[in-house]
């Protein structure tokens, strides 16, 4: 499970200086920068062919650019209604199947709304349909990871905590931490001890491997009393990046880091240059 390749970093999405806008022409662009990942963005709807799909896992098998992806924004699997879970259920699968034709080993997704129900009571409705989709991905042969990441709202379910908890209990399940979520929540989380503390707390609770094996998302962030209210470039916010990168380096953390600014590609570079300097 241990990562040789060290920390990668890479975007959500296809980069802003990519000739086409497809995933393919996307891998290549990562490869031309000298990034080394891309998180192949379907929050709004698993648009792409199986052909395509495979296609453009055989670029970044090719090139050498690590893939993994997020599911549609549209999840729910705490709504009122059993159609919207179940329909939750079916985009988290959709994704989880499309990103294995591209290579890909993970999928993050948001994975509930807290619908003004007791966190554990949430938990428990978000295990159980995780659950349900681990197991019918096994009987389809895909081992795909699924990644909850931590939310930057307070209405959405994703703690820190919540997200380890799913990721100890469920054999398939990891965390996929976004710092600039934590930081917009808390509003804490935005320096150097801190950011330990959370590596402390993914190790102690999930061991050595979920640091060997990372899923990150970083940006700025702008927040206010409800949380997330949109993601920065780097340079517009107060967002601790160089502490980020310190804490993950002395950690010796293996993965990938998603940049998700809106200077994409740039803050990414950005990330990478500073995290080979230190
Ligand atoms: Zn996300």
């Amino acid at each position: 499970m241990a990562s040789k390749e060290g920390l990668l970093f890479g975007t959500a999405g296809i980069p802003l200086s990519s000739k086409a806008q497809s995933t393919k022409a996307g891998i290549e662009r990562i490869r031309e920068l000298g990034l080394d990942c891309m998180e192949v963005e379907f929050v709004l709807g698993v648009r792409i062919s199986s052909q395509a799909a495979e296609a453009a896992g055989e670029v970044a098998a090719k090139r050498r650019v690590k893939l993994s992806a997020h599911a549609p924004y549209y999840v729910n699997l705490n709504a009122r209604e059993p159609e919207k879970v179940a329909a939750s259920r079916q985009r988290i699968l959709q994704t989880a199947r499309i990103t294995s034709l591209l290579g890909g080993k993970s999928i993050v997704f948001h994975a509930a709304y807290y619908m003004k129900d007791a966190p554990d009571r949430v938990h428990a409705a978000v295990k159980e349909n995780i659950e349900q989709i681990v197991s019918g991905l096994r009987q389809e042969g895909n081992s795909i990871l699924i990644r909850p990441e931590t939310t930057g709202k307070q209405s959405q379910f994703g703690t820190l905590g919540e997200v380890l908890q799913l990721s100890a209990e469920i054999d398939g399940v990891a965390p996929a931490i976004d710092f600039a979520h934590l930081y917009a929540r808390t509003g804490a989380v935005n320096s150097y001890n801190e950011f330990t503390s959370v590596l402390r707390k993914i190790e102690g609770t999930l061991g050595r491997e979920a640091l060997d094996d990372i899923h990150i998302h970083a940006s700025g962030i702008e927040y206010g009393p409800k949380g997330e209210i949109r993601h920065l470039a780097f340079a517009d916010s107060d967002f601790n990046y160089i502490e980020l990168l310190q804490a993950l380096k002395d950690f010796k953390v293996n993965g990938m880091l998603i940049c998700e600014s809106p200077s994409l590609e740039e803050d990414a570079l950005l990330l990478q240059r500073i995290y080979r300097e230190l």
